[in-house]
């Protein structure tokens, strides 16, 4: 294993050249940028989750006094969305120079970030830091943000407490403070396959789920736009959800045995969300026992796991500090960009927050290009953000 090139380009292609969509686990990456971190003097801690391919890691750069109190975190995550069913000019996983920009999967989201925290930790380990510089590199962003979760209570192991953090999600280098809460889930009916002529003996699981379909956009989608909270700051001032996959039946003649439903809901930072998912839970309770009781005495088939089930896939939290924060206000002296924009995509920035840190997007790249094919970051924001790197090693630098 060798270190990754100090060049800014070459440090962002050696990273894109690496396949982290989330399920392959972030290993690859963590490994390089542990190498690299260890190499310019950083205390490294490596977190390898049981699989033994997701791994955090975290790398600290101790004050002068060698503090590691307070300071400032670099978070990113290392793992990247899938390319598979998207029309790609450029091979995804190798990374190609082309006007100004790089073209690969996770350029702007978010590898770019972490290729450039490791071309300046020469430059921070050098340095005489008033206060530590941390970085923390996460797993499973794009699914669950579990490795975020996970990170928080590593941190705390280490006895490390960064009094800010910057995450660096594409926003085009400006200072996001705000975003809204990120909340998944998957809901499973079983009922009893039949052929559709023997109906009394099978039980149609479609219309339970079509039940919870109805209630989860009235009950919930609609009644936060309707009566819960609104902020002009968003592109969308209000709670947003959906279920947005459903997935049943195997054909006319059959009465259906199994749907699964993936839905979502977007909401604004203020919104408590637990009191929303156990309105869900109560309402999936309510059709578990609906069909569990609806079972025939003779069933046409296997009744033994007729029931409504809910899986919360994540509850990712809001961001709600705002312009006016702690770290959004730091991130702006530094030479982000000011911005009151609030924004609808969830980070890892209100898990953060939610430890106790102040928190603030701020990242190259344009959310645009996130997730899409033919990902690219362009040389300019690789430039602004290395500026506003320097600039916070800078500042915490005892002249
Ligand atoms: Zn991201």
């Amino acid at each position: 294993m060798t270190a990754l090139p100090t060049e800014p380009r070459a440090a962002v292609s050696a990273l894109l050249a690496l396949d982290t969509t989330s399920v392959k686990g972030t290993l690859p990456v963590i490994a390089l940028l542990e190498e690299t971190f260890a190499a310019a003097g950083a205390q490294v801690h490596r977190f390898v989750e049981p699989d033994g391919v997701k791994a955090n890691l975290v790398a600290s750069f101790p004050a002068a006094d060698g503090s590691l109190e307070g300071g400032v975190l670099l978070a990113g995550h290392a793992d990247c969305v899938p390319v598979e069913g998207q029309v790609w000019t450029t091979p995804p996983f190798t990374p190609t120079e082309r006007d100004g920009r790089i073209y690969g999967r996770g350029a702007c989201d978010m590898k770019a970030f972490l290729a450039l925290i490791a071309c300046v930790a020469p430059e921070i380990a050098s340095a005489r830091l008033s206060e530590p510089i941390h970085v923390g590199v996460t797993w499973d962003e794009e699914v669950t943000a579990d490795g975020a979760r996970a990170l928080v209570g590593q941190l705390a192991q280490l006895g490390i407490h960064p009094r800010i953090a910057f995450v660096g999600e594409p926003s085009n280098m400006r200072a996001i403070g705000a975003h809204k809460s990120m909340n998944s889930f998957t809901a499973t009916f079983r009922g009893i396959a039949a052929h559709s002529s023997l109906l009394p003996r099978g039980l149609n699981a479609i219309r339970y789920a079509a039940q919870f379909i109805e209630f989860f956009h009235r009950e919930v989608v609609d009644e936060l736009r309707e009566n819960g909270p609104r902020d002009d700051a968003y592109p969308v001032p209000y709670t947003t959800g959906g279920v947005n996959v459903v997935r049943g039946g195997i054909a006319r003649n059959t009465v259906p045995d199994l749907v699964e439903l993936n839905f979502e809901f977007r909401a604004l930072p203020e919104i408590a969300v637990a009191p929303i998912v156990a309105k869900i839970e109560a309402e999936i309770a309510r059709l578990d026992a609906e069909m569990k009781a609806a079972v025939p005495a003779d069933p046409a088939s296997d009744a033994s796991l007729v029931g409504a089930e809910l899986e919360i896939v994540t509850l990712l939290a809001g961001l709600a500090s705002g312009p006016e924060s702690e770290a959004a206000r730091y991130a702006v002296r530094l030479g982000a960009h000011p911005t009151g924009e609030k924004v609808t995509y969830g980070t890892e920035a209100g898990i953060y927050e939610a430890a106790g840190m102040s928190a603030v997007v701020v990242g190259p790249g344009d959310i645009a290009q996130a997730h899409a094919a033919d990902e690219y970051i362009s040389y300019e924001q690789l430039d602004e953000c290395l500026a506003f790197l320097r600039n916070l090693i800078a500042d915490l630098s005892h002249g």
